[in-house]
C-alpha cells in the first residue's frame, strides 16, 4: 500500500502538473521548509529517565504564520508529520486562511503515561519548540492531545515569555481564550459538506443510509448531526469493534454506551460486524473518520456507498479513489471535508488576538458560510476544468501558495 506521505506527494504532483507549476515552485512545495526532530528527556514518576522523540514540521508559510496540530501516538514518525503538514498548507489555502501548514508531535503512548508524566512531556515539548508564538508557529491539538494538553502548552508558553498571549496556542479551553464550538468543529464541518454533496446528488437526508468508521471526536459529532437531520446511521465502527442496524442505530444511545464502555462494541442489541464490514456496508454515504489508508486498492471495489466524505486525513488512497470514481461514486476530499477544525482554529486565533469572543451560534454560522463557500468553489472548479474534486481542492490551494511565494520573491 502507498504510504501516507507518498499519497500526499502524489496529490501535490498531480495538482502541479494541472497548474503547470515550474520546477522551482515544485522544489519548494515537495518538501517542508523546516523539519525539527528533537529528543525530550523525561523523568518518570518512578524516578527512572526516558527519552521521547518529538517532531515539528513547517511545510510552507508563504501565506502566513505556521499553524496546527500536535499528535501524540506511539508510532508517530517524520513522514506522517511531513504529510500532515503539507495537507495543512493546502487546507489553510483552500479555506482562505492566511496561514502556513505545520504539524508535529511526540512518539509516545499517552495510555502508558501518568497525568504528571504527560504534563511534563507536553511542557518540555513547548520549551523545545522554536520558533513559537502567534505570529510564528501556533500549535493546535490532534490525536492524543486535548483541552488539557493545550492548556499546559499555553501556560508553559506564557511562563517562558512572561506575558499572556492566548493566540499562541490553538484548541485550548474557552476559559483560557479558546473558541466556543472548537470541539465539535471538524465533525460539524463534515456534516455541512456532506449535506451539500447529498443535496447535489439528489440524496434526501431523511432516511439516507450512512456508515461511519471512527466514533471519536470527528465521527461522533458527524454521526450525531446527520442522525439529527434524519439520516439512518446503519453502521458505526471503532478500533475495538463495530455495530450495525439497517433500520438505523440510536446514536444518542450509542454515544452514552461509548462514554461508559470506551467502545461502540456491545451496544444494545445491535449485531456486531467486522471493522471492514462498516466500510463495505450497504449504505448511500460513507464517512471514514478514523485513520489514513483504510480504503485502498484491496477493498475499494467492495465499497457500496455513492458518496464518500473523508472525515479522517487520507482515508482513501489514490488507487482506491480511481476505483471509486470509475464507478461514479463521489469522494469529498479530506482537505475540504475535515477543514472545519482549522477554520474554527482560525477563528480562535482571531478572537485571541482581538480579545473579543464570539458565542457558539456566531461560530457555527461563520463556519458554515466558510466551509460551504469552499465546497462550492471546489465543485465549480472541478466542473469548469473537468478535474476531480481532489484535483480542484489542491489546484485552488496551490495556486494561492505559489502566487504568494512568487510575490515574496521565493521563486
Ligand atoms: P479520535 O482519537 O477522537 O477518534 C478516532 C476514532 O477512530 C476512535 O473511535 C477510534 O477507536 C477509531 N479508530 C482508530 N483506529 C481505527 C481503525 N483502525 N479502525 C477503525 N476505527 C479506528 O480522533 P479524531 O479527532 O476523531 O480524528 C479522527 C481522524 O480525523 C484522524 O485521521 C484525524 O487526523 C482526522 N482529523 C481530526 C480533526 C479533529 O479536529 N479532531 C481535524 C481534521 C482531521
Amino acid at each position: 500500500m502507498e504510504s501516507f506521505w507518498a499519497s500526499a506527494v502524489s496529490h501535490l504532483e498531480r495538482a502541479g502538473r494541472i497548474l503547470g507549476l515550474g520546477p522551482e515552485v515544485m522544489d519548494l512545495l515537495r518538501e517542508p521548509m523546516r523539519v525539527s526532530v528533537f529528543r525530550l528527556p523525561l523523568r518518570m514518576d518512578d524516578g527512572t529517565h526516558r527519552v521521547f522523540v518529538a517532531y515539528r514540521v513547517h511545510h510552507n508559510d508563504a501565506l502566513g504564520a505556521f499553524r496546527d496540530g500536535t499528535r501524540i501516538r506511539p508510532d508517530l514518525d517524520l513522514d506522517e508529520c511531513k504529510a500532515l503538514a503539507m495537507i495543512m498548507t493546502v487546507k489553510h489555502a483552500l479555506a482562505g486562511i492566511p496561514a502556513g501548514g505545520a504539524k508535529g508531535g511526540i512518539a509516545a503512548d499517552t495510555g502508558k503515561l501518568s497525568s504528571w508524566e504527560l504534563e511534563r512531556l507536553v511542557r518540555a515539548y513547548v520549551r523545545r519548540l522554536a520558533p513559537k508564538g502567534s505570529w510564528a508557529d501556533v500549535p493546535g491539538a490532534d490525536i492524543g492531545t486535548d483541552y488539557r494538553t493545550q492548556a499546559w502548552m499555553l501556560d508553559e508558553y506564557e511562563q517562558i515569555t512572561g506575558h499572556h498571549e492566548p493566540a499562541a496556542v490553538n484548541d485550548k479551553p474557552p476559559l483560557l481564550g479558546g473558541s466556543e464550538g472548537g470541539a465539535e468543529a471538524t465533525g460539524r464541518g463534515v456534516y455541512y459538506v456532506a449535506l451539500e454533496a447529498m443535496r447535489e446528488m439528489g440524496l434526501a437526508p431523511a432516511g439516507c443510509r450512512v456508515a461511519v468508521q471512527g466514533f471519536g471526536n470527528v465521527g461522533s459529532h458527524a454521526a450525531s448531526l446527520l442522525h439529527a437531520e434524519g439520516c439512518r446511521i446503519v453502521a458505526v465502527g471503532d478500533v475495538r469493534g463495530a455495530v450495525a442496524d439497517p433500520a438505523g442505530l440510536d446514536i444518542p444511545g450509542l454515544l452514552d454506551h461509548t462514554h461508559k464502555a470506551g467502545t461502540v462494541a456491545g451496544f444494545g442489541g445491535a449485531p456486531p460486524i467486522s471493522g471492514e464490514g462498516v466500510l463495505t456496508s450497504d449504505c448511500d454515504v460513507l464517512v471514514p473518520a478514523a485513520v489514513h489508508g483504510v480504503i485502498h486498492g484491496g477493498n475499494a471495489a467492495a465499497i457500496r456507498a455513492r458518496l464518500v466524505v473523508e472525515g479522517a486525513n487520507g482515508p482513501v488512497t489514490p488507487e482506491a479513489e480511481a476505483v471509486l470514481l470509475g464507478r461514479s461514486a463521489a469522494v469529498i476530499p479530506d482537505v475540504l471535508a475535515n477543514s472545519g477544525g482549522v477554520i474554527v482554529c482560525h477563528f480562535e486565533r482571531y478572537q485571541g488576538l482581538t480579545d473579543l469572543y464570539w458565542d457558539i451560534e456566531t461560530v457555527r454560522t461563520k463556519l458554515k458560510e466558510r466551509i460551504v463557500g469552499a465546497y462550492r468553489q471546489v465543485v465549480a472548479r472541478s466542473r469548469e476544468k473537468g478535474i476531480t474534486l481532489r484535483e480542484a481542492c489542491w489546484t485552488l490551494a496551490l495556486e494561492k501558495v505559489a502566487k504568494a511565494a512568487e510575490l515574496r520573491g521565493w521563486v
